[in-house]
């Protein structure tokens, strides 16, 4: 490893502690006690970090510099892993069990046809679908399983149909415990289980919906043996904060105007606040990124509760968060990742948005589509929640929140196989929403673009080709 930690000569205390979000309860927890909501008030729970830079945010940059040069060549977690990497900002000490299966390092794409698409000058994408499992989910898994071996659990529950699930089930056979994912039995397309399946999870049809599986993973958290992964855990909020600064040293320390994610269950946005939010309180960067969450129409609750807000009021002022958030009940879209009517995070994500200055919107389920198609013509894929991003930004130009010349980056969340039929189906001019029984609505393929029939000679082919060009 190159350097030594510079936490180990600064702290002798833990390197944090669980802090209730709560500002009335504001309880705090020891790191290592296995609490997941507030038990005084039952609100979520956050980590923070004794942080400190010893030697300045110079000497910062140049040790997480150098671990990354090591990369391949070194077989250290903290010069392999992406979330690792940065030791210093994390809830853990040196002697960690770290599991890593190499997360994190993702490309940040130039983007230039979705820049035009938008309106913008240039748009760079960071791909967090080239994370070992295809999703964003795995800097935060690495860090909850690694927290799973120092509580002494021997397996890791979540309940989940989809990314999650896999990530589990994959760090969980990394770290040598148990999975379990519980599923609503008969409500799970299989394709979404392939990879679970393949990692040696235990994936478990329970007789019950979503909600009935999330009470059971509730009252599995009370036995000893067991850790829950699902999103209430913030240790996964600490991995995923990594992605912030990983961005930052890829833009040379020089701070983008706009970050862009989608919005589900909010734990990348409340991330990535919190991390560039850390970063700032360092001196490491000078200011912060405005940061914007898209959301599906058919699944936008913080949307619908951001458009309400009286953001004057909130100005150059700590954000005052509303007590409750109206769940969407029956939540709609195609972009299942983002199928999400109650989300968990959302409080934490609306305050590090009314932070930054940033905006939460919807985008229609056409818009989405075309701007999923439009990254494809990038050469990019990805998952269709993830193109909420770029439609997204297209309309904060419309509205002048992004300006042509901003610096712009949007985080693209997963791998384009994720989802292949959503793709097929999108060119061949087959995509139609879901719309529960109602009249389903067919989308207009603006970016359409489907196999072609050609005879087997080279002259049909050549002939092919001219028409195509
Ligand atoms: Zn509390």
């Amino acid at each position: 490893m190159a350097g030594r930690p510079a936490r180990a000569a600064t702290r002798n205390a833990e390197p944090g502690v669980q802090r209730c979000i709560n500002v009335a309860c504001a309880a705090t927890y020891g790191l290592r006690e296995r609490v997941y909501l507030c038990p005084r008030c039952g609100e979520t729970l956050e980590i923070v970090c004794r942080l400190a830079a010893p030697g300045g945010p110079m000497a910062m940059r140049k040790l997480w510099s150098s671990r990354r040069a090591l990369g391949a060549r070194s077989e250290d977690a903290r010069d392999v892993s992406g979330v690792w990497r940065y030791l210093e900002m994390l809830p853990f000490e040196e002697d960690a069990p770290f599991v890593t299966l190499f997360e994190g390092n993702t490309p940040l794409y130039d983007a230039p046809r979705s820049a035009a698409y938008c309106g913008i000058a240039s748009l760079r994408l960071k791909h967090q679908g080239y994370n070992p499992t295809g999703s964003f989910k795995d800097t935060g898994m690495a860090a909850a399983m690694t927290q799973a071996m120092l509580s002494g659990a021997r397996t890791a529950v979540c309940a989940s149909t989809g990314n999650t699930a896999a990530s589990l089930a994959a760090y969980a056979a990394r770290s040598g415990l148990k999975a379990a994912i519980l599923l609503p039995r008969g409500q799970v397309s299989p394709s979404k289980l392939a990879q679970s399946l393949d990692y040696g999870a235990l994936v478990l049809e329970i007789d019950g919906n979503f909600d009935a599986c999330m009470r059971l993973v509730e009252e599995l958290g009370g036995e000893p043996s067991i850790y829950i992964a699902n999103s209430i855990n913030p240790f996964r909020i600490e991995g995923q904060k990594t992605v912030a600064f990983e961005l930052i040293e890829q833009c040379r320390w020089r701070v983008p105007d706009h970050v862009v994610v989608p919005g589900g269950n909010m734990g990348n946005s409340t991330a990535l606040g919190k991390g560039f939010q850390e970063l700032l309180s360092l001196g490491m960067i000078d200011r912060l990124p405005k940061l914007s969450v898209i959301q599906a129409e058919g699944a936008a609750p913080l949307a619908h509760l951001f458009a309400n807000l009286d953001l004057k009021k909130q100005a150059g002022r700590e954000p005052s968060i509303p007590s409750k958030l109206e769940p969407v009940h029956n939540p709609q879209t195609l972009a299942t990742a983002i199928k999400i009517g109650a989300p968990v995070s959302w409080k934490k994500a609306l305050r590090a948005v009314l932070r930054s200055g940033g905006q939460i919107i919807s985008v229609s389920e056409q818009e989405l589509a075309d701007a999923k198609a439009m990254i494809g013509r990038d050469s990019i894929g990805c998952e269709p929640a993830s193109a909420t991003t770029v439609a997204g930004i297209k309309k904060l130009v419309a509205t002048g929140h992004i300006a042509r010349t901003d610096d712009v980056i949007a985080v693209l969340t997963g791998h384009a196989l994720k989802d292949p039929d959503y793709m097929i189906r999108y060119h061949e001019g087959g995509l139609s929403s879901d719309t529960g029984g109602k009249r389903d609505l067919a989308f207009a393929s603006a970016l359409r673009n489907t196999p072609k029939h050609a005879a087997a000679t080279k002259a049909a082919i050549l002939s092919s080709l001219e028409q195509q060009l």
